[in-house]
C-alpha cells in the first residue's frame, strides 16, 4: 500500500513522503478508508507482545474488563463527551423503520440513490475511550473501599479524525489502567505509572519524553478548556519524535479528571466525598508503529535486550548488529 503523497507531474517538485509511509506496506492493508486498517501477522505479533508487557505491570488487586467496540450512548452523553469532542465522536446508525420504509430506503440504493437519509441513531456510540464504560459500572457497587478501586481496561476505540498517517488512526486499540479514589489515591497512582510507563518505554528502547498536555477540546471555548487543563497539570503525555522532535506522537497519556466522574456516576469515596479519577491510556497502535519506526520491521535485527523484554525467542547466535545478550 502507498498512501505517500506523490508528485502528480514530473513538473512538480516531489513532496516529501511522510517518514511513516515506508512501514505501511509490511504493517497494513488497506481497507478504503483512511486511519482504518487490516493488520499484518507481522505488526498484530508486536501489538500482542506490547499488551502482554503492559500486563506484566498490572498492579496486584487490579480488575480486569475487556470492553466491546460500542458503548451506551446514554452512557457517554452523561460523561459530557458532546461538550468537549462533538466533532470525534461516532454514533452508531440503523434503518429502524418499518418493512415497509426500510425496503423503500434499499430500493432507493438499488435504484442508484441515497439509503442513508433514512438511517436514525441507535442507542450505541463507538467508544472514543476504554476507561468511560468502567465509572457507571464502578458506581453500581457502592461506596468505595479504601484505597479506592484499581481496573485494567481495554477497547477497540474510534474518534472521526480521519489521516493518512499511520500514527493517527480512526479505529485503534486502547488500553488503560484506571484508579478511582480519593485524591490522594489518585495523585499517588498516576506518580507510579508516570515512572512505570517511562520504564517501559525504556526498556522498549524508544526514544521519548514526558510533557504537559491538552486534550483536543473542540473549538474557541475548547481552546480555554485546554489552557486550563495544561495551567491544572491534568494531563501528561509520552510523546515520540516519530515524524520530528517539534511535533512528536502521544503514545501514552497519564490523566487526572479530578471528580468529574465521581461527581457525575456518584461515587463516593470513604469520606463520603465525590470520588476522583485517573487513568493511564496506552495507545498500542501507536507503540507498535513506534516500535516498528525505531527497530525497523525486521524482528531478528531488533536489539537483544528489547527482543528479551518483548518475549521474543533469543536469538541462536548474536543478533544481526552483534550484540547478543546484554
Ligand atoms: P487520549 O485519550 O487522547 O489521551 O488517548 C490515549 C492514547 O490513545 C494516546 O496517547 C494515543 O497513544 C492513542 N490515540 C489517541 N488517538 C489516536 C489515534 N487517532 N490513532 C491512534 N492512536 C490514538
Ligand atoms: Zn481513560
Amino acid at each position: 500500500m502507498n498512501i505517500a503523497v506523490l508528485p502528480s507531474s514530473p513538473e512538480t517538485a516531489p513532496q516529501i513522503a511522510d517518514p511513516l509511509d515506508h512501514l505501511a506496506d509490511k504493517l497494513f492493508h488497506p481497507m478504503g478508508s483512511d486511519g482504518v486498517y487490516a493488520r499484518t501477522a507481522l505488526y498484530e505479533g508486536v501489538v500482542e507482545r506490547l499488551a502482554a508487557l503492559i500486563t506484566s505491570h498490572r498492579e496486584t488487586g487490579t480488575e480486569v474488563m475487556r470492553f466491546p467496540p460500542v458503548m451506551s450512548r446514554a452512557q457517554l452523553e452523561k460523561s459530557g463527551y458532546l461538550k468537549s469532542f462533538p466533532n470525534l465522536l461516532g454514533c452508531v446508525c440503523g434503518l429502524h423503520g418499518t418493512e415497509r420504509e426500510i425496503n423503500a430506503a434499499v430500493s432507493r440504493f438499488d435504484a442508484g440513490g441515497d439509503w442513508t437519509s433514512s438511517l436514525s441513531p441507535a442507542d450505541l456510540v463507538l467508544s472514543p475511550a476504554a476507561c468511560y464504560p468502567v465509572y457507571p459500572i464502578a458506581a453500581s457497587r457502592g461506596p468505595l473501599p479504601k484505597g479506592g478501586l484499581r481496573f485494567d481496561v481495554a477497547a477497540d476505540c474510534f474518534r472521526r479524525e480521519p489521516s493518512k498517517h499511520l500514527d493517527r488512526l480512526q479505529s485503534f486499540r486502547m488500553r488503560e489502567y484506571v484508579c478511582i479514589g480519593t485524591p490522594d489515591d489518585v495523585a499517588d497512582f498516576r506518580e507510579r505509572w508516570m515512572v512505570r510507563a517511562q520504564a517501559i518505554a525504556r526498556d522498549l528502547g524508544l526514544t521519548f519524553r514526558v510533557d504537559y498536555a491538552s486534550d483536543p477540546f473542540f473549538g474557541r471555548v475548547g481552546q480555554m478548556k485546554a489552557v486550563s487543563q495544561k495551567q491544572q497539570q491534568l494531563k501528561f503525555e509520552l510523546l515520540i519524535p516519530l515524524r520530528s522532535e517539534e511535533q512528536p506522537t502521544a503514545c501514552m497519556s497519564f490523566n487526572y479528571h479530578r471528580e468529574h466522574f465521581g461527581t457525575t456516576w456518584g461515587i463516593q469515596d470513604t469520606n463520603g466525598e465525590p470520588a476522583h479519577t485517573g487513568c493511564v491510556a496506552f495507545g498500542m497502535d501507536r507503540l507498535a508503529v513506534a516500535m516498528f519506526h525505531t527497530h525497523g520491521t525486521d524482528l531478528p535485527a531488533w536489539p537483544a535486550k528489547v527482543r528479551e523484554i518483548m518475549g521474543m525467542q533469543p536469538l541462536a547466535t548474536a543478533d544481526a548488529h552483534g550484540e547478543g545478550w546484554r
